[in-house]
């Protein structure tokens, strides 16, 4: 009996509300629907699949790893997940990795760490977490209330204490909430959930400065941005602002779930034996594929492709504009771009992500006004030119 988008209505929670197709089998930067439909894809998994679909170099380490140990628990340690870490390490500020298996997992580990780092030094009063409106850091009821956005958080009952909310991009108002009591900051270096927001450079900075004043720890949420989305492995590099803890995942497993915290020695050294952990955390087919998606991506080819894509996104996505206006604004940084609707077609995001799946591309959206492109950082040419004259017709018809 064939499968159809019924069963999820019958057997799921209904958490999700998935498009009536049913992707079975992807290559690249292409999807085939079970009716053998073609998408080009600009989803990319929401900014997961940074190599596309089954990448060779994936597909490779992952077989591979799967014919010799999928799994031990930390109770032992293995060898993909040390050589994972070792890659990572040198490849950031960081000295030390913590694995687990989701965005929100990595966020958590890094909110409790520096909680505890910041208990421990200077008193059970320095616990204020400071987060930005319009944030998001996962959906654990931790993080989802760290993320500045209450439609996400609301309803579950009473939410931890110790949190505050300023306005993304706002130093003058971080100012006024920073102080001697504030144990961490958290902010994406470009909001992805809210709408594609790349920080400003002098605000990035502001902050750094002020963490560093109030012996606050500045933890960067890169789990969107990272991995090579901005051109840079990780987007603070491309800003020159150095967080003390940063999370990183999607793009990291590159379609297998991992999720990683990455810190200095001398704050993880309060995250002792026994204070946390995850039993697949560090699993060695996640790290064996993640290993070799790190290969892949950090290379000066592949950081220079993507600035290289972006500008033939933010033209195409211009050039089609130019044609049918229905966007204000273009921005993002690197493979990581949004495309804001003007006044005119407000809260109609969903409707063009529906238009261009018909047509044979797959996008995302940013909230309700803003269409996001998360695409392959390898995605070809040809695929963004394919991509880009469907999504022409898909506006052609929503403005028709
Ligand atoms: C997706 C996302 C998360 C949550 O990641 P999950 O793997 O869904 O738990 C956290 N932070 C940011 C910035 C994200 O984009």
């Amino acid at each position: 009996m064939a499968l159809t988008r019924a069963a999820f209505d019958q057997y799921m929670v209904p958490n999700y509300a998935p498009a009536a197709f049913i992707p079975v089998r992807g290559e690249a930067s292409r999807v085939w629907d079970q009716s053998g439909k073609e998408y080009i894809d600009f989803a990319g998994g929401i900014a997961v699949n940074s190599l596309g679909h089954c990448h060779p170099a994936l597909v490779g380490a992952l077989t591979k790893q799967a014919n010799q140990l999928w799994h031990v628990s930390n109770v032992f340690t293995n060898e993909p997940a040390l050589e994972l870490a070792q890659k990572l390490v040198d490849a950031t500020f960081a000295d030390k990795v913590f694995f687990c298996n989701s965005g929100a997992e990595a966020n958590e580990a890094a909110l409790k760490l520096a909680r505890r780092a910041a208990i421990e030094q200077f008193g059970e009063q320095k616990n204020k977490v400071i987060s930005a409106l319009s944030s998001f850091h996962g959906r654990t009821f931790f993080t989802v209330c760290v993320g500045g956005q209450p439609k996400y958080s609301d309803g579950f009952g009473p939410k931890p204490a110790g949190i505050e909310y300023f306005e993304y991009n706002n130093l003058e108002a971080f100012k006024a909430l920073i102080d001697d009591d504030t144990a961490c900051v958290i902010l994406e270096p470009i909001q992805g959930e809210g709408g594609v927001v790349p920080a400003d450079a002098a605000f990035l900075q502001g902050v750094r400065d002020l963490c560093t004043q109030h012996n606050a720890y500045l933890i960067f949420d890169e789990v969107q941005s990272g991995m090579g989305r901005s051109g840079s492995l990780f987007a603070y590099q491309e800003y020159g602002v150095v967080p003390d803890i940063l999370s990183s995942a999607k793009s990291l497993g590159g379609g297998f779930p991992i999720g990683a915290m990455l810190t200095t020695a001398e704050i993880a050294k309060y995250l002792v034996a026994g204070t946390h952990g995850t039993t697949y955390g560090g699993n060695p087919l996640a790290c064996a594929v993640a290993g070799a998606v790190i290969d892949v991506i950090n290379t000066p080819e592949v950081l220079a492709g993507v600035k290289t894509k972006h500008a033939q996104f933010v033209d195409g996505i211009q050039a089609i504009n130019a044609k049918y206006p229905v966007f204000s604004q273009v921005r993002g940084l690197g493979l990581l771009i949004g495309a804001v609707l003007t006044e005119a077609y407000q809260d109609r995001a969903k409707e063009i992500l529906n238009i261009a799946a018909q047509n044979g591309v797959m996008v995302l959206m940013a909230g309700p006004n803003v269409i996001r492109f998360a695409p392959s950082l390898i995605v070809s040419d040809e695929e963004i030119a394919t991509g880009l004259a469907r999504l022409e017709t898909a506006i052609a018809q929503f403005v028709a």
